[in-house]
């Protein structure tokens, strides 16, 4: 009998008016993804289909259960839109499963079908009844629930479910661009970000030769991670090695990290402007350092107009590390190479940072010359990896 994995899109559902988008742009990436296997994928206002080998299901369910906007799938049987088939296949199906009591729930889509819902339900469960001994219908707490969805040529069984990500499809809304270090908050925050449907780029600031290699291995390992729940990440790799030495030669030594935050921003700005990014994403979570006070952010989001989103801002060190791990960017995240921001960190940097400070600080370097520079000297390497993700991550 012909298996699919059937899917549910969730919230989508609410998207009334950009429903077609929404499951156009889940369909799309569905496909890009799995396009090393042998699938055929078809999609319908309430469900998407995909049809596939066996041997390749284990593979393939990994790769879904990494996808936006998918909010439950089941491995279901199709059988032909005819009762007699459905109880012949019906029983075929439950008869390889261990089980007291059961349920059956149907859903039907095909208003042709001469059965409703309610119907059905007693015709097939009596099937079973006859068939099968020892087995009882149990309406609130069954061993096994079996549903039954009626669609026009195909109708589909299953008695499994496995949860989705949940979120919406990337895609669905513009770019952001994301401020990757090497540490924990920051995969975590361009986790959160793609959920919610957002395509990335990230942005890797390193200070060679106060940075290493290593330190940029680390991101790049980071961007892999991340790049298996959507199609592909740029990740630009900003050299701010002679901004940051500038800031540390004409700047207070409490004010370096503002002014060096503050410096990244509008390069971010730029950066995003120049890759058609609408907002900039971090990792900044409200108190967890100097710069990261309500006065430090404010001081340095001043630099630009350009949405800050801070998908970690409200989460504990304790609660970011759960997703950390979950996500699988953890372990990675705590090998100790240094940051840009880390190698220069002073003893005691400002708390409550002033504007004012910050700009009489700033007027003693061309700034804004030493920024070009650094936007127009980026080096870009677009992360795909499709194979390694498939034979190395995912196995
Ligand atoms: P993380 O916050 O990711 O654990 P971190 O603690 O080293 O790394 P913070 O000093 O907390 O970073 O900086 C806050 C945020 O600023 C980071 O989450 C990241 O989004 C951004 N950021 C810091 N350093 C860099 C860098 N070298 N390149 C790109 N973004 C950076
Ligand atoms: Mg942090």
């Amino acid at each position: 009998m012909n298996r699919v994995i059937l899917i549910k899109y969730g919230e989508l559902t609410t998207k009334k008016g950009n429903r077609n988008f929404f499951i156009n742009t889940l369909y799309n990436n569905i496909k890009e993804k799995l396009q090393n296997y042998n699938v055929n994928i078809s999609k319908d206002r309430s469900r998407m289909y995909i049809e596939f080998e066996d041997n390749e299901l284990d593979s393939i369910k990994k790769i879904i259960d990494n996808i936006f906007g998918i909010h439950m799938y089941h491995i279901a049987y199709i059988v032909n839109t005819n009762i007699e088939d459905i109880k012949d296949n019906l029983l075929n199906i439950i008869t390889n499963e261990s089980f007291k009591t059961f349920k059956i729930e149907t859903k039907r889509s095909d208003k042709t079908f001469p059965y409703s819902s309610m119907e059905v339900n007693p015709i097939l469960g009596g099937h079973l009844l006859k068939n099968i001994k020892d087995i009882k219908v149990d309406v609130h707490n069954p061993d096994i629930l079996v549903k039954l969805e009626i669609r026009d040529k195909n109708s589909y069984i299953y008695t499994n479910g496995y949860k989705g990500s949940g979120g919406y499809p990337i895609g669905t809304q513009a770019k952001g661009m994301l401020m990757l270090s090497g540490g924990i908050d920051s995969p975590v925050a361009g986790y959160l970000a793609m959920k919610r449907g957002i395509k990335l780029d990230a942005v890797y600031f390193e200070a060679i030769p106060h940075t290493s290699l290593d330190a940029r291995n680390k991101v790049i390992e980071l961007t892999k991670k991340l790049v298996k729940y959507t199609n592909n990440i740029n990740l630009h790799i900003v050299n701010f090695t002679k901004i940051q030495e500038e800031i540390y030669k004409t700047a207070d030594n409490t004010y370096c990290i503002t002014i060096m935050r503050r410096m990244m921003y509008k390069i971010m700005e730029k950066l995003a402007k120049k890759n058609k990014a609408l907002v900039i994403i971090n990792g900044e979570s409200i108190g967890q350092v100097a710069s990261q006070t309500l006065t430090s952010m404010s001081v340095i989001n001043s630099v630009t107009n350009m949405p800050v989103i801070r998908p970690v801002a409200c989460l504990d060190k304790l609660e970011i590390i759960d997703i950390a791990k979950k996500i699988n960017t953890y372990e990675t995240s705590i090998l100790p190479y240094e940051d840009c921001c880390t190698v220069f960190v002073p003893k005691h940097p400002v708390i409550n940072p002033k504007l004012s400070e910050c700009m009489r600080m700033e007027e003693k370097v061309d700034y804004n010359n030493l920024i070009d520079e650094a936007v127009n000297s980026v080096y870009t390497i677009k992360i795909k990896d499709e194979e390694d993700l498939k034979y190395k991550d995912l196995l």
